[in-house]
């Protein structure tokens, strides 16, 4: 997928730490089920989880809220603020106005462009091929 652009440590760390995942998982609420029988074997390596990707996603949203975490829908962070290289605040631009929200400390958690076809075929030895 990467066209050998990758952090091979970070893609060990990711591979080993996979296995410890499912308990933390299960730790906020989520629920896994057995693999489908049959010749596909997937039992080993993949683990489902009950109600999919959606109820995957409301499961975290519940346990956020239980932290007292709030979540701000159509809210687009445009630029992260630092001192040097410390984090100072987020601009955050909602319905059409900037807001400025100061913090210790930022987790971004922007996502990849893997669903993102256009970017994908863009990328040094993209092998990822258009269909239609
Ligand atoms: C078609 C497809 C099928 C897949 N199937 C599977 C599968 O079966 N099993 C599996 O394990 N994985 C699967 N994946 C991979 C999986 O979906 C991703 O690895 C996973 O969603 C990554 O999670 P993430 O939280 O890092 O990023 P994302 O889920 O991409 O979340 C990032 C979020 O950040 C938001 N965001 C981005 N920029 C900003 C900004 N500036 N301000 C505010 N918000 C912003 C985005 O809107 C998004 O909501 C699939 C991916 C694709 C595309």
């Amino acid at each position: 997928m990467t066209g050998g652009q990758t952090n091979e440590a970070l893609a060990r760390h990711v591979i080993r730490a996979s296995e410890s995942c499912t308990d933390w998982m299960k730790g906020y609420g989520v629920r896994f089920q057995p693999s489908l029988g049959g010749t596909l074997h997937l039992g080993r390596t993949n683990a489902f989880f009950l109600g999919g990707g959606k109820a995957l996603v409301n499961t975290y949203y519940q346990a956020a809220e239980r932290l007292g975490v709030n979540i701000l829908y159509e809210a687009e962070a445009e630029r992260l603020v630092f001192d040097g290289t410390r984090f100072d605040h987020a601009l955050v631009n909602i319905n059409g106005s900037l807001r400025k929200f100061s913090a210790r400390a930022v987790v971004v958690a922007s996502g990849g462009f893997e669903s993102n076809q256009a970017w994908a075929l863009k990328r040094p030895g993209g092998q990822c091929r258009a269909t239609s």
